[in-house]
């Protein structure tokens, strides 16, 4: 399975922005992007040109790609996908991108980044319905229930992040079950339930020119 091999913090560096890809260390001042607030590289501190409509297109779907940490081609496809859908098709791409397993994983508390979720979902330690599914990019359906694998509860790092449920809200298109480690899909998630900081409209534009 393809990922990314890239230092993470980088990513959040050439974005200009926090990305949250380190979990628990973003949220402290080890954070790279507070101590190096440039990009990254040999001319990451120079002011250089102002960006043209393509290039402000480009970085936002770079940013929704890391963000979700999807490959230019699968995403792509989930582009494709979002236009073939009735209704709006930069709502209908974060929509897709939300729905990925691994980001319910992330949603849920589950694991404190979205990388950190894609390796419990690989690992083989979530469930759906109860049956073990590995693949990240798995689309969440109303109804489902996600959950850790009994076994995987033992493991250092899950059970540390099943002690921190009890503190975790969860968008209000999902439902956790803190007793039982468990969440549901309770409906598919609407425009508002997708907190981040994305421009879809511009993600259109790049992939419509
Ligand atoms: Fe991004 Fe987190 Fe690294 Fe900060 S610590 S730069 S938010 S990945």
């Amino acid at each position: 399975m393809a990922k990314y091999t890239e230092p993470v913090c980088r990513l959040c560096r050439r974005e200009g922005q926090k990305l949250f890809l380190k979990g628990d260390r973003c949220y402290t001042n080890k954070c790279a992007i507070d101590r190096r607030s440039y990009a990254p590289g040999m001319h990451g501190q120079s002011r250089g040109k102002k960006p043209t409509e393509f290039g402000i297109q480009l970085r936002e779907k770079q940013k929704a790609r890391r963000i979700y940490g999807v490959l230019e081609k699968q995403f792509r496809g989930y582009f494709d996908k979002a236009a073939r859908q009735k209704g709006m098709t930069g709502e209908n791409l974060l929509r897709i991108l939300e729905r990925r397993l691994d980001n319910v994983v992330y949603r849920l508390g589950f694991a404190a980044s979205r990388p950190e979720a894609r390796q419990f979902v690989t690992h083989g330690h979530i469930t759906v319905n109860g049956k073990r599914v590995d693949i990240a990019s798995y689309q969440v359906k109303v109804g489902e229930v996600i959950s850790i694998k009994e076994k995987s509860r033992e493991l250092n790092r899950v059970k540390e992040m099943i002690e921190r449920l009890r503190d975790r809200s969860v968008p209000a298109w999902l439902s956790l079950d803190v007793e039982n480690v468990t969440g549901t899909v309770i409906q598919l998630p609407s425009r508002e339930d997708v907190q981040i900081p994305i421009e879809e409209h511009l993600i259109v534009e790049k992939y419509s020119r």
